[in-house]
């Protein structure tokens, strides 16, 4: 059976709609996905099936190109990651559980200026056009249904190459991060 290629981040990321009740799901990866599909399903009494199986083979169908027969794959290191899929796997997870509301503008510009200065400042690629585009409209999207201006320093914003974000997008969302060892003057270090 075709699988997702686990190089590749999915364009949408990883969503289903379970065709046996209509009920929409996101997930954070395949397993959580599934995961999730699992639990509603036994809370709600429907025959449980068979989830990440369901989801990869929905997904393939829609996205032929990002699948492949693992028997004939080239091999791929699923560790080498790169910082585009990061940032696309970080934008997903910043959605999955409800959309946050970004933070006042003040404080997306205070912290952009720092971001700005920072040398973990890295210019970043995804994996397909599709991705970034991605990122770029619901970016965009977020901000207008907020309210929001985009900041004076976006054009300077590239990736945080410790976090894996895209800065320009990070510095609106309120969310708690690990210290990965980001500069001591790094924003998100503040409590
Ligand atoms: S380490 Fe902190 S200040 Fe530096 S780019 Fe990343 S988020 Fe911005």
């Amino acid at each position: 059976m075709v699988q997702p290629n686990p190089a590749l981040y999915p364009p949408l990321g990883y969503v289903f709609t379970d065709p046996q009740s209509g009920q929409d799901f996101v997930g954070t990866d395949w397993d959580d996905l599934a995961q999730q599909i699992e639990n509603y399903r036994r809370a709600n009494g429907l025959p449980v099936g068979k989830p990440l199986e369901e989801c990869h083979r929905d997904y393939c169908r829609r996205h032929p190109r990002f699948c492949a027969d693992p028997r004939r794959r080239v091999s791929v290191s699923v560790s080498s990651t790169s910082l585009g899929q990061r940032v696309v796997a970080w934008v997903a997870r910043l959605f999955a559980a409800a959309m946050p509301l970004p933070v006042d503008q003040q404080t997306a510009e205070a912290r952009a200026a720092i971001c700005a200065r920072c040398p973990q400042q890295t210019e970043w690629r995804a994996s397909c056009g599709c991705s970034i585009a991605a990122v770029k409209s619901m970016k965009r999207e977020w901000l207008r249904s907020a309210k929001r201006k985009p900041t004076k320093k976006t054009e300077e914003l590239k990736a945080c190459g410790a976090l894996g974000e895209e800065c320009s997008f990070s510095v609106w969302a309120e969310q708690k991060v690990k210290d990965t060892g980001q500069p001591r003057s790094c924003w998100r270090l503040v409590k």
